[in-house]
């Protein structure tokens, strides 16, 4: 073990390699007509007329403010940017329930074709039938690897799915003549679930969770009745557990006539292992940017499919790509009573691209493996963290863990926040915080399956490190992270009295 005061210093791999804290932004490095391309003078002439049929309240008046500035100012500028920032492409990103996985290159080369990039979404069939079929091809593996009939591509994000999901339960149970007002969702549940339910026009009835971490199964017996519209699960569940009874929960919804909702967001544990439709769900969406290989975070474009059971395709958003035995070409079809579509377009088209070709170079055989990889990766890290970081839930864990500070924090007062902030210093992104809710201050960790064994050896002993100090010196994470050009912000100013540096004109922006 490292002298005490030698931890942590001289490691910070995720420190910027140049620039300083004071890059100007885009605006700042701003020169009036300085561009990033010349264009040659028009040489025809301009249409003066303005009977285009525009509102002129709407015409602006002026150019808007924009930064000009030079190719070469502009590619450096975010460069410098690119650099002070951490990425699932510089290391260890365990932020649990986000599946940030390495996303192998190879799937962006494939997406980036200019035969799918230059497609635009209104061409008719007869000039896509390529993307039609690629289309078909992944909704098929998708119901497959979930155990669906079929599955809309429609849903941009998780959120999105689930509210569809939800619309397609309404559907159902509407369809059937039979009003029903509440859906159950476990208190570990992620926090999009009850949102989504409120926004279904739903109410949220909250099954507790037992002491294993897992469904109350007696409780929710006692709740179960021919007022729930339906159960979401996560399973594993949020604490990275796999709900046990998770039969004996799909024979007591159906006994009443509910239906089962599965949040596959995060599907790492179980691909070619098990699948939602045996265990009894009837709506599955997947985030395929988080488990299929499309870099997320930042609130990049996701796609959140949604796959179904035989009783409710008839309800499924439309249309939906088929191929048509008869002429042998591929159409779209509306389903017989479907709710509408759920994206303007077909969805974002290029994850889905990705999606398929991160599923054809794994293969069947390649994403089991992938699963059972991000099983022992995350039980070997739980293994050798467990002498310096509590772990409340004992049991074998699934593609994830929660950890808690709750004693470190009784002992020294330290809190789940430092010790994530402290990590930072160490090289790695911090894992999730203070979620699921029903964990004192709550660390949720997966490595998922694209680290090596020394990765997950170095983290644990990051870990033992930063618990080792504090043990030491109670208010050695206190100015934690502190290799970064920024170190400790007060989070909640930082986001909410946002104050830009610039003026932009707008009133209403600030
Ligand atoms: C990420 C996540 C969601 C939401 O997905 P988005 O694409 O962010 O809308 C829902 N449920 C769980 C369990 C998640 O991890």
């Amino acid at each position: 073990m490292t002298e005490v005061s030698s931890i942590g210093a001289g490691r910070a791999t995720s420190a910027p390699l140049v620039g300083n804290a004071a890059e100007p932004t885009i605006y700042e490095i701003s020169a009036p007509g300085r561009r990033a391309d010349s264009l040659p003078g028009i040489d025809v002439e301009i249409s003066g007329g303005r009977d285009d049929g525009l509102n002129p309240a709407m015409i602006a008046e002026g150019m808007p403010k924009l930064p000009e500035v030079s190719e070469r100012d502009l590619v450096a500028h975010y460069t410098r940017l690119s650099q002070r920032t951490f990425a699932v492409d510089i290391g260890a990103y365990p932020l649990g329930s986000c599946t940030m996985k390495y996303n192998p290159k190879v799937v962006d080369r494939i997406a980036s074709n200019p035969g799918w990039m230059g497609l635009h979404p209104s061409q008719g069939p007869s000039q896509t039938q390529g993307a039609l079929e690629l289309l078909v091809r992944l909704e098929t593996e998708l119901c497959e690897i979930t155990g669906m009939e079929r599955a809309t591509l429609q849903p941009a994000a998780g959120a999105a799915g689930e509210l569809t999901g939800l619309l397609l339960m309404r559907a159902f149970h509407e369809a059937n003549g039979d009003a029903r007002r509440r859906v159950l969702i476990p208190d570990s549940a992620h926090g999009t679930n009850p949102a989504s339910v409120t926004l279904g026009g739903y109410q949220v009835a909250q099954v507790p969770s037992s002491d294993r971490g897992l469904v109350d199964i007696d409780a929710l017996r006692a709740m179960a009745d021919t007022d729930v519209a339906g159960i979401m699960l996560t399973n594993p569940n949020t604490l990275g557990l796999f709900e046990e009874d998770i039969v004996e929960i799909a024979r007591i919804m159906h006994d009443v006539g509910a239906l089962l909702y599965y949040d596959g967001a995060n599907l790492n544990a179980i691909m070619g292992i098990t699948r939602p439709g045996d265990m009894g769900f009837d709506i599955v969406h997947l985030n395929l940017h988080k488990t299929f290989a499309t870099p997320h975070g930042a609130g990049g474009p996701g796609a959140g499919p949604v796959a179904v059971s035989n009783r409710l395709v008839d309800f499924l958003p439309g249309p939906l790509p088929e191929l048509d035995s008869a002429t042998a070409t591929y159409r779209w079809r509306d389903p017989a009573r479907s709710i509408g579509r759920v994206h303007g377009e077909n969805g974002n088209f290029a994850i889905l691209v990705r999606a398929y070709a991160y599923l054809s170079s794994l293969g069947a055989a390649g994403l089991e493996t992938a699963s059972r990889m991000a099983v022992l990766n995350a039980n070997y890290l739980k293994a050798l963290i467990d002498n310096s970081i509590g772990i409340p839930f004992g049991q074998t864990c699934m593609h994830e863990f929660v950890a808690t500070a709750s004693t470190l924090r009784k002992k020294h007062g330290v809190k789940a926040l430092d010790i994530a902030k402290a990590l930072i210093d160490y090289g790695y992104h911090p894992p999730t915080m203070y979620f699921p809710l029903i964990v004192d201050e709550a660390l949720m960790i997966e490595p998922t399956e694209t680290e090596s064994r020394e990765t997950i050896e170095q983290l644990a002993d990051a870990l033992a490190d930063i618990v080792e100090r504090v043990a030491v010196d109670p208010s050695a994470l206190d100015s934690a992270p502190t290799g970064t050009l920024v170190g400790r912000l007060d989070e909640a100013t930082a986001a909410r009295r946002f104050k830009p540096r610039i003026d932009f004109g707008n009133e209403e922006a600030t």
